[in-house]
């Protein structure tokens, strides 16, 4: 048995058993055992099987809710939005079955037409940062799409991704078709790439396992999904509403602890507005409330553990060039406060990934400089454009090469939207209308007139 603990109180608060390479197999059988009658019971049925799912996950909001702050340490106001979230994606997806439409071609001496046949049956490799929403972006268009699912959901945070499995059973998916397996990723996650019943794996994670997991998949030419690391620049030019840009900032960087792929941790500002950004952004830092994620009031909670903890002030060593920092609880718990650098684009804070709060801003001269510094990096997941001009948010809207942008926002993912990343970001593209796809092969056939 493994204990998950509360990363806000180190207490541990529940004791999980980990799925072995066997107990993978049988659920991987039992996946494709179930696969035929999936796949071919009627598209309004499963529509409505989904749309029973998500009222179950609505009437178990609070339970969600719940678990999500103890045991990954999410706000109350984001863990709500996080079980809303999961019931409005299956909402959404029940919309699928009944709209998943082939092609029909002109060709001559018959007809064509293209059908879209599920897949078969995917694994979703879940990460530790948003436990539910990324477990529900994975499985619930691949079964929209006539898939059967098996999740496996990160070794510190598996409460919730198990209690949605408990949930499919409730709401009367069939036995086999959302299976949720909690284990360890080089065993129960491998097992998904290197099983031949497994014909699509979902991977959301580091770059560098990401990596692993389309090796490992090319080996049997596996269809794969990638969501991997961000290093995304929140670009603010001197034309925009700099009051604005700089009070919003924390919350593009500094939600969820900075552990989001889409956090906003390289800040580019127009030298010629530096100052006046910089003088507004202090108190928009100092003003983040850090604390018990259970009260309604906080905007941040701790970090995950104590690893990620010490992988984060890595990042601060005592000579940081530290700008201003906010602060947070001490005691027990993984606590760290709200910091800002001042740096250049050579630093290590300013290239790699952190994955918590800590974010560094550096000036730039022209729109061609920032285009450049924005796109000098491996990653291109997300990112913001702070400008009054029309011209100037389309031009660098076009040039930043990134998946998800927003211009005078920093909009979160939306699950009718498409959500994805360029470059080592990742591949393919999860959510927005076209997810459905994703999880089936186009099949074409010609029917001779003759
Ligand atoms: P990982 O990439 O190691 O973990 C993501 C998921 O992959 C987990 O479920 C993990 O299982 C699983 N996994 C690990 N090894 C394998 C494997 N060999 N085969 C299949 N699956 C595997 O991320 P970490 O949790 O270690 O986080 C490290 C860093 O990655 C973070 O600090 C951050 O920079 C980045 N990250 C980015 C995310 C994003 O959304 N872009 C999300 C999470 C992390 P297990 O739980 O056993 O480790």
């Amino acid at each position: 048995m493994h204990g998950v603990i509360n990363p806000a109180t180190e207490d541990v608060i529940a004791s999980v058993a980990f799925a072995s390479v066997e107990e993978t197999d049988e659920a991987i059988a039992r996946a494709h055992e179930a696969l035929p009658s999936w796949r071919d019971m009627a598209p309004g049925e499963r529509a409505d099987l989904l749309r029973r799912f998500a009222a179950v996950v609505r009437a178990h909001e609070d339970d969600l809710a719940s678990l999500e702050i103890t045991n990954s340490g999410h706000t109350v106001g984001n863990a709500r939005a996080e079980a809303q979230l999961v019931a409005k994606t299956m909402d959404y997806y029940a919309g699928g079955p009944e709209r998943l439409f082939g092609k029909q071609i002109p060709v001559p001496g018959g007809v064509d037409v293209t059908f879209h046949e599920p897949v078969g049956v995917v694994g979703v490799i879940v990460p530790w940062n948003f436990p539910m929403t990324i477990a529900a972006w994975g499985f619930v268009p691949a079964l929209a799409a006539g898939c059967t699912v098996v999740v496996k959901p990160a070794e510190l945070t598996p409460l919730t991704a198990m209690a949605l499995g408990e949930y499919a059973i409730e709401a009367g998916l069939p036995p086999g078709v959302l299976t949720v397996l909690p284990g360890a990723g080089p065993v129960v996650g491998q097992r998904f790439v290197d099983h031949p019943q497994v014909r699509k794996v979902v991977f959301t994670g580091s770059t560098a396992v990401g990596k692993q997991v389309m090796a490992g998949c090319a080996q049997q030419v596996k269809r794969v999904t990638l969501e991997l690391g961000g290093k995304s620049a929140n670009i603010v030019f001197a034309d925009a509403d700099v009051e604005k840009a700089a009070a919003t900032a924390p919350y593009g960087v500094f939600d969820n602890a900075g552990q989001d792929c889409c956090a906003r941790s390289r800040i580019l500002v127009q030298r010629t507005a530096y100052d006046r950004f910089m003088e507004l952004l202090e108190p928009a830092v100092k003003g983040v409330q850090v604390g018990d994620p259970r009260d309604p009031a906080t905007e941040m909670g701790p970090l995950i553990s104590r690893q990620q903890h010490e992988r984060v002030a890595s990042y601060v060593p005592a000579d940081a060039r530290v700008a201003f920092a906010g602060s947070c609880p001490s005691g027990p718990g993984f606590w760290f406060p709200p910091t800002v650098l001042q740096g250049s684009a050579d630093d290590r804070s300013f290239r790699e990934e952190i994955f918590g709060p800590v974010v560094t801003v550096v000036p730039f001269e022209d729109e061609a400089d920032a285009v450049r510094m924005a796109n000098d990096t491996v990653y291109g997941l997300s990112g913001s454009i702070w400008t009054r001009d029309v011209g100037r948010a389309l031009r660098v809207s076009r040039a930043v090469e990134a998946g998800a942008l927003s211009v005078n926002s920093h909009s979160s993912v939306r699950y009718w939207t498409p959500f994805g990343g360029f470059k080592e970001s990742g591949l393919g593209r999860e959510l927005g209308p076209d997810a459905l796809e994703s999880f089936t092969e186009t099949k074409n056939v010609f029917i001779s007139a003759d």
